[in-house]
């Protein structure tokens, strides 16, 4: 699709935003990267009219591969970010209504836009083959020489020759003819005015190569161009390459969009964010048991501020850092970037990831930690107990009915103590299957001897039942409350044996939701169980 030449605006005169996140299909999408477009995609958001666009630079047909491609629209799939624009309607499951645009497929467009540098005399055709090229770096190494980069011996071919023996088929690339001599200025919205000596830019480099693809820098240029991109947000890497784009948009005549290059993310120890650091790919987080509302919420505050939640839809007035992709869009504005590097902070995403847990009803909270489960193989019981339920679990890791019921009832015991959703399945094991009985020092409260505590545990046999039967917690508590009372015994020497019987060890989820989720026969025959194993102990 081919967009007019001038800038759009709305009926006020304002500009409407026009951005895109732009990745090379060369590896998994990390952290930098989504950053790079939950930004744009926010930014386009936060005015009525503006459009995120997504544009996969696929040029580098050696390092670009299909399988990061469908990483990328898994990732955008996952956290729900999606583009307004694309040469079709998708037919693949992509995730958008839109197909993206990809450059490999739209190669005639740069080759008919470096033939019009070629012809206004801001590019050349270059002659010069792979082996020269190395032998000119061999050479500088050999001199010491400072000199890096292209030795622009093409450059002063005459241009009629030069076309002449590129129409007779000798191998050629196109290069850029950087005016030399001159300062190249432009403004970034974050960084403030930037200027660079043309002589100090990469000499002359290729825009077209041999095999008639087009390098990044002329893709990247003729696309925001064409495709009318108001704003580029990219990643502060990309900052040494802005003076030449630059130029390329002066020797087109064409207006250069907005530039605003965003801050580094690092980790805690000031170094750039890599694996060292940890998880950085969406798809580590993913599989690690993080939501994809708590990852953007994070990586949202990566280099940006926002207003405080004041307004009634806010989420949550109590923690103004937690919002939803709309709030946040809301409130983005380019003024609220930081300059300084963000650091990444895997304690706060935790924290991000529990909130949001505990924001889902039991329902919700169930049908996302159950692929963990399945994976974990907690309904995979073959011969095993299964609470309340003599018959077999089905086959695959499948749970049965009543299996689901307890995990979806279980969330509610474990949700205010998750921080990821791959925890689930450990958590709440027990309730699968019977736990080892567990040492006898796992049963014996502070102060007590192993007869006092079987002393303990036999009461708890006679409560079991009852407290498996009670409607809930409060019942359940005034109930073993007043047992202990009526008994002078301490509740929690009353009930730290029974969690051990019921649970398998003295740190568990709430032992009474448990005994209700087990029912009165399996939470009796546990609590059967502990008691003959510690009795065989004392003999
Ligand atoms: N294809 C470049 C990249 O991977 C895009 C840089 C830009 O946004 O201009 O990251």
């Amino acid at each position: 699709m081919q967009f007019c030449i001038n800038l759009v605006y709305d009926t006020i005169n304002t500009m409407i935003i026009r951005d895109r996140y732009a990745p090379s299909p060369t590896g998994l999408q990390h952290v930098g990267g989504i950053r790079t477009a939950l930004f744009n995609y926010l930014f386009a958001r936060s005015s009525a009219e503006g459009k995120f666009i997504l544009r996969l630079e696929d040029t580098d047909r050696t390092r670009s591969d299909e399988s990061y491609v469908q990483n990328l629209f898994d990732t955008f799939k996952w956290l729900g970010i999606k583009w307004d624009e694309g040469p079709q309607t998708a037919g693949s499951d992509n995730g958008g209504p839109f197909s993206p645009y990809i450059q490999s497929e739209r190669s005639a467009l740069y080759k008919k836009h470096a033939q019009i540098l070629l012809d206004s005399g801001n590019a050349y055709h270059c002659f010069c083959s792979a082996q020269r090229i190395d032998e000119v770096r061999k050479q500088r190494e050999e001199a010491r020489s400072s000199e890096t980069g292209y030795d622009r011996f093409c450059r002063s071919i005459d241009l009629q020759e030069a076309a002449k023996r590129a129409a007779a088929g000798e191998t050629f690339t196109v290069r850029l003819k950087i005016p030399l001599g001159e300062t190249t200025r432009f403004n970034d919205h974050l960084l403030g005015s930037i200027e660079w000596k043309n002589d100090d830019i990469n000499p002359d480099p290729v825009l077209l190569k041999s095999d008639g693809f087009p390098t990044y820098h002329l893709a990247n240029v003729v696309d925001d161009h064409l495709m009318e991109i108001t704003h580029v947000l990219r990643a502060q890497e990309w900052l040494a390459s802005t003076p030449l784009h630059v130029i390329m948009y002066r020797a087109f005549g064409w207006q250069p969009p907005e530039f605003c290059h965003l801050p580094m993310v690092m980790g805690q120890d000031g170094k750039k964010l890599s694996k060292r650091h940890g998880a950085t790919s969406i798809d580590e987080f993913r599989k690690q048991g993080y939501l994809p509302e708590a990852l953007l919420n994070y990586i949202a505050f990566l280099g940006a501020s926002y207003e405080e939640g004041t307004d009634e839809k806010h989420l949550d007035a109590k923690h103004p850092d937690i919002y939803t992709l709309d709030e946040l869009a809301q409130r983005f504005s380019l003024d609220k970037l930081n300059k300084a590097p963000a650091v990444f902070d895997y304690k706060k995403l935790e924290w991000y990831n529990g909130q949001y847990i505990r924001m889902k009803s039991d329902e919700e909270l169930a049908s996302l930690a159950m692929p963990f489960a399945k994976a974990a193989g907690l309904f995979d019981c073959s011969g095993e107990e299964i609470p309340a339920e003599p018959q077999r679990c089905k086959d695959g890791g499948e749970p049965t009915e009543r299996q689901r019921d307890i995990f979806t009832r279980a969330m509610a015991l474990v949700k205010e103590r998750l921080v990821f959703l791959s925890e689930a399945p450990e958590k709440i094991a027990y309730l699968f299957r019977e736990p080892e009985v567990p040492a006898a020092e796992e049963f014996i409260p502070k102060k007590c001897d192993l007869g006092k505590t079987i002393e303990y545990l036999r009461i708890g046999l006679e409560l079991a039942r009852v407290l498996a039967e009670m409607p809930d917690d409060e019942k359940a508590e005034n109930f073993i409350k007043a047992e202990a009372e009526k008994r002078g015994i301490k509740l929690g020497d009353l009930m730290m044996p029974l969690r051990a019987a019921i649970t398998g060890s003295r740190v568990s989820p709430p032992l009474f939701g448990s005994l209700r989720l087990l029912g009165s026969a399996s939470s009796v025959k546990r609590v059967q169980r502990a008691l003959d194993k510690l009795t065989a102990k004392q003999i």
